[in-house]
C-alpha cells in the first residue's frame, strides 16, 4: 500500500507531519509537497519554468511548485513504479469551506489525485484558537482506512473539515455558499501609493443546515463529496431555448 501526501502549507508544515505519522501504520507514506507555503494556489500548474525537486529523505520530496505540480509529478514521475493507492492532502491550517474550495491548494492536490484516477481526500482544520492536529489526523486515518477498503465513487474527492477540539460526530454535507462582503483592506506604502490585502475579514455564510459550514459550526466533522464536473446541469434544459448566434443544429 502506498499513500501519497501533499499539502499547500509546505513540506515541513506541522499538519503534514501529523498526517504522515498517523498514516504510516497503513503502508508506505511518501510526501511530495511544495517547498514553501502555497495557500490560495488553487488548481494551478507550473508550465513556464522548470520544476526542481529536492529529496529531503527516502520518502519525502520538496518541489519548487504548486500542490497540483506535486501530485502530478509524484504520480507520473517520482512514484511511476509504485502508483499510490490513495492521495491525502493536508492537514491544512484553516478551513476550506464552501466556495473557498475553488481557491484552495489543499483541495486542488486531492482534485489532481482524482483527475489521475486515484482515490483522494483533503483535510483541513480550524485555525482559530489552539491548533491541535492530533484529532484531525485521527479522522484522516479513519477515513483513509475506509477509502482504502471500499474506494470512493468515481470522479469524487472528499473535502473534510475538522472543527477545534476532539469532535465525535461526522456528517456528510454539501458545499456552502459564502456571503461576500467587504473583504479588502487598503493600506498606503511609503511612497504614498495604495496597496491591498484580500481576505482580511472572517467569512460569513448563507444559512443552510446541510452545508459544510453549518456542520463545523455544530462541532461536527464535515465530509463533502466534490466532483470535477463544473457543468451546471440544472440549467441545461432552460439554456436549450437560448438563441445562440452560431447555434449548430439540434442540441445534444
Ligand atoms: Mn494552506
Amino acid at each position: 500500500m502506498t499513500i501519497l501526501l501533499s499539502n499547500d502549507d509546505g513540506y515541513d508544515a506541522p499538519g503534514l507531519k501529523a498526517l504522515e505519522q498517523e498514516l504510516s501504520s497503513l503502508g508506505r507514506v511518501v510526501v511530495v509537497a511544495p517547498d514553501r507555503e502555497q495557500s490560495g494556489a488553487a488548481h494551478s500548474l507550473t508550465l513556464n519554468h522548470p520544476l526542481r525537486v529536492h529529496q529531503v529523505d527516502e520518502n519525502c520530496y520538496r518541489v519548487e511548485g504548486t500542490p497540483t505540480d506535486c501530485v502530478n509529478l509524484a504520480i507520473f514521475q517520482l512514484l511511476k513504479d509504485d502508483r499510490p493507492n490513495l492521495v491525502v492532502s493536508g492537514i491544512n491550517r484553516g478551513y476550506n469551506l464552501g466556495d473557498d474550495v475553488t481557491y484552495s491548494g489543499t483541495v486542488a492536490a486531492a482534485l489532481e489525485g482524482v483527475l489521475l484516477e486515484i482515490p483522494s481526500f483533503a483535510v483541513s482544520l480550524n485555525s482559530r484558537g489552539a491548533v491541535d492536529f492530533g484529532p484531525a489526523a485521527r479522522v484522516a486515518g479513519q477515513v483513509a482506512r475506509l477509502v482504502l477498503a471500499q474506494g470512493l465513487p468515481r470522479d469524487t474527492l472528499l473535502n473534510i473539515n475538522v472543527p477545534s477540539g476532539d469532535p465525535t460526530e461526522m456528517r456528510i454535507t454539501r458545499q456552502g455558499r459564502r456571503v461576500y462582503s467587504e473583504g479588502v483592506v487598503e493600506r498606503t506604502d511609503p511612497q504614498g501609493r495604495a496597496y491591498y490585502w484580500i481576505g482580511g475579514t472572517p467569512p460569513s455564510w448563507h444559512p443552510d443546515p446541510h452545508s459544510d459550514f453549518a456542520a463545523v459550526e455544530r462541532g461536527e466533522v464535515s465530509v463533502t463529496p466534490l466532483h470535477l464536473d463544473l457543468t451546471n446541469h440544472r440549467v441545461l434544459p432552460e439554456m436549450r431555448d437560448w438563441d445562440l448566434p452560431f447555434a449548430s443544429g439540434e442540441p445534444t
